[in-house]
């Protein structure tokens, strides 16, 4: 019996008790009518997908938004026992859920278990009242702490605290407060982005102008958040796997680890982002007309953006994704991946970031150095496209 191929499954739930200022994600309210045809809906869509891909097994699910802990919990059993009744998935498959301080209780979290959820990622993004309500999230921090410990008396022993640096008018202090408080609890893993200014926000429209970047931290104060989180989280036990991802020994995220190291995932669910058999593809984004699908039919109508990824595209992909990782990427891996020595695929990158001190070579890994890792955007993109324009050495 030939082996099943890994999947890593993703499930796109829409849906937020309010739209955050700064936030671009494809997620809005919705009533309950609109929610309940969208998990019915969703259900449908993945018996069909499951149909395309019968030699799949399925490694991690990943259950983002938006805000899925805003569905109920009996929504969320039956989307996920959909999935268990139509594809193989891994008997120690991590199963992770988004979920905002606010909506959770009890009873949902009792549902949750029973569908097999193993990780939780909580949002709070910060400790602070006031750059809570900035940020126009529902919650206060002390309903963080709430969501939190109901989380923890729920048996859930795999959590993420999602937080955010860089809010308009943050100091050095406030961050340090935010870490300290969060660390004080002991979450196995911990996200922390700087916030992005996404044009169509209201914040874009606050904050992108001369007056208002005047209230966001500057570059350097940046770069001390960041350098005073990696030192906080070290003291602490975290290690950081990924540029902006700390986790404590055992609990790195496998379902973003895969997605940075080249691993195939499937996008169920409103604008979900695909990677299968060298494709590219996203779904359908306009909500009425995703419902409108007739998944039992003809699953084409739902895809969007189709691309086929060739062979420099992928190696280009695998570096640039894999740079993120602070283990970085390993010439073994790309060979085997590739049948190409990426040394000489990529000796012209590799070189120049050499030289500036960005990247740093231990054979046979080649990886961000500390000045690269604050500089990775500008290293990435020496990788991004650098085949097509070059050619490349594949000698
Ligand atoms: S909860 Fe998350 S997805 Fe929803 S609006 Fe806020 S940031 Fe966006």
């Amino acid at each position: 019996m030939s082996e099943k191929r890994k999947l890593e499954l993703y499930i796109h739930i829409p849906f937020c008790v309010r739209k955050c200022r700064y936030c671009d994600f494809l997620s809005a309210p919705a009533d309950e009518t609109t929610r309940r045809a969208y998990v019915n809906q969703l259900i449908e869509e993945i018996r069909a997908q499951a149909t395309v891909y019968p030699d799949y097994q399925i490694s991690t699910i990943f259950v983002g938004g938006g805000t899925p802990s805003s569905l109920t919990g009996q929504q969320i059993l039956n989307i996920l026992s959909a999935v268990y009744e139509s594809f193989a998935v891994d008997s120690d498959a991590e199963i992770t859920i988004e979920c905002n301080p606010g909506t959770l209780d009890t009873e949902k979290l009792e549902y949750f278990r029973e569908a097999g959820i193993n990780r939780v990622s909580l949002g709070v993004q910060s400790a602070d009242n006031e750059e809570l309500q900035l940020l126009g999230r529902i919650h206060t921090y002390e309903d963080f702490l709430q969501s939190y410990q109901m989380l923890r008396e729920a048996g859930f022993r795999n959590i993420n605290v999602d937080l955010m640096s860089a809010i308009p008018h943050q100091t050095v202090e406030s961050w340090r407060n935010t870490l300290r408080k969060v660390l004080m609890l002991k979450p196995e893993h911990i996200s922390a982005y700087s916030l992005i200014l996404e044009p169509g926000t209201p914040f874009y429209e606050e904050y992108s102008t001369k007056e208002g970047q005047a209230a966001l931290p500057d570059e350097d104060t940046d770069r001390e958040m960041y350098a005073l989180t990696k030192a906080l989280l070290s003291q602490h036990g975290y290690h950081r796997y990924e540029i902006s991802n700390y986790a404590r020994p055992g609990f790195e995220c496998r379902h973003n680890i895969g997605y940075w190291t080249g691993a195939e995932y499937l996008g169920v669910g409103l604008g979900a982002s695909s990677m299968m058999v060298n494709h590219r593809f996203h779904s359908e984004t306009d909500l009425q007309k995703y419902l409108e699908v007739r998944m039992h039919e003809d699953l084409t109508p739902l895809f969007q953006d189709v691309e086929a990824l060739s062979l420099e595209d992928r190696m280009e992909e695998f570096m640039y994704l894999g740079l993120r990782m602070t283990e970085g990427v390993s010439g073994s891996d790309f060979m085997h991946a590739f049948g190409f020595n990426m040394f000489d695929v990529f000796a012209g990158p590799i070189r120049k970031n050499t030289v500036l001190k960005l990247l740093e070579t231990k054979l046979p890994t080649v990886r961000l150095t500390d000045k690269g890792t604050d500089l990775a955007n500008r290293v990435f993109a020496d990788f991004y496209h650098c085949l097509r324009r070059t050619g490349g050495n594949r000698s």
